[in-house]
């Protein structure tokens, strides 16, 4: 990266992206209260750090090897100052992912009809969420269980998008809903607020690009075999678009060992605090997918809070016995609100210490 003086002149700055052009590697300007920082994209070994440090308004020319070099503390602290350990809020909709305040996403696991939407939205709003979820394009495991209304046809999958938007849009609450594949991409971004990009498809290069050019946040969920460093390193692929509206998500993990794990994953809570010792994106736990058992989503929301977590998406029916996709895994909205009520009980804690600390 480099690292301009704080009275760099925007010609100075302009010219040494120039410079940086001419290497063949991109650039990523952040502009700090502090200061200017240019941060490299691409192979650095490529550059003349002596050089650029020669330029005119050039401080200093650091080298970073971090393979999330963009989204890492590493480089913000040289622009937002050190000691800066908040994350930087993503914002949508007058809401803000990663401020003071937690956040509640959620809603069906998938959209089943427009009354279903509809009577769940409202639920989901009383009892104090943020943000609507509802997929309409399912990952499954089986070709011949229920895809998503999306699956249905371009017709079939506009009808739910605006079903979604409609809801989000009578009930107040941004929406959001996840985009699985790249012919998606431009339709999903049409009508939703934030785009989700689910545990599968945490490896999809070119879906992530797609994405990421929509200029919207995305939330970005863990592979369920995913290391931390992988998973920063992948959600760089969006920080290098000039998208850093990024919200992380732990969904769990593969469990270990042999005989019966009792929950559908393991979920990795001290992951949380990890990752953001690492980068200022804010990151949410999904208890539902984790556990895939609705009698412990309330233990785990309330442990991801303590954990640090800024916000949760919990998948909520009004009927979870008759849900199309993860019955067993839905909780009701009455439910939504006993853990909503004990999580921001649990953050106030959690607020005081952080600051103390
Ligand atoms: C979902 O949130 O709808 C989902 C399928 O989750 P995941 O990608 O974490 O499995
Ligand atoms: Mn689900």
């Amino acid at each position: 990266m480099i690292i301009m003086k704080t009275d760099a002149t925007q010609e100075q700055i302009a010219q040494v992206i120039k410079e940086i052009k001419k290497y063949g590697l991109g650039t990523d300007v952040s502009k700090g209260a502090y200061r200017t920082v240019i941060g490299l994209v691409g192979d650095e070994r490529k550059i003349p750090f002596a050089h650029f440090e020669a330029l005119p308004g050039v401080k200093e020319a650091v080298r970073v090897e971090i393979p999330y070099k963009l989204i890492s503390r590493e480089y913000s602290r040289f622009f937002e100052g050190e000691g800066v350990s908040v994350p930087r809020a993503v914002r949508v909709g007058g809401i803000e992912i990663g401020g003071d305040k937690l956040i509640f996403i959620a809603g069906p696991c998938a959209v089943e009809s427009k009354q279903q939407l509809f009577k769940i939205a409202e639920g989901v709003k009383k009892a104090g969420a943020h943000i609507l979820r509802g997929g309409i394009f399912k990952p499954r495991s089986s070709v011949h269980s229920f895809q998503g209304l999306g699956a249905g046809g371009q017709e079939e999958a506009e009808e739910a998008l605006d079903w979604l938007q409609g809801a989000g849009r009578k009930f107040e609450l941004p929406v959001i809903t996840e985009i699985r594949g790249e012919s998606q991409v431009d339709l999903v971004a049409e009508y939703v607020d934030i785009l989700q990009i689910g545990a599968r498809n945490m490896y999809s290069q070119d879906l992530l690009t797609q994405v990421a050019k929509k200029g919207k946040p995305i939330l970005f969920k863990r592979h369920f075999g995913a290391g931390i460093e992988e998973f920063l390193s992948f959600a760089e692929y969006i920080a290098v678009e000039g998208n850093k509206d990024i919200i992380l998500c732990e969904r769990g993990i593969v469990p270990v060992g042999k005989g019966r794990s009792y929950t559908r994953y393991t979920l990795d809570l001290a992951a949380v605090p990890a990752i953001q010792k690492e980068t200022y994106l804010p990151v949410v736990v999904d208890p539902s997918h984790a556990t895939g058992r609705r009698d412990l989503i309330f233990n785990m929301s309330c442990a991801a809070i303590a954990a640090g977590a800024s916000g949760l998406m919990i998948e909520v029916h009004h009927n979870p016995s008759e849900a199309l996709v993860d019955a067993q895994q839905q909780i009701t909205p009455d439910e939504l609100k006993d853990v909503i009520d004990a999580c921001q009980k649990i953050n106030k804690v959690v607020v005081a210490g952080r600051n103390k600390g």
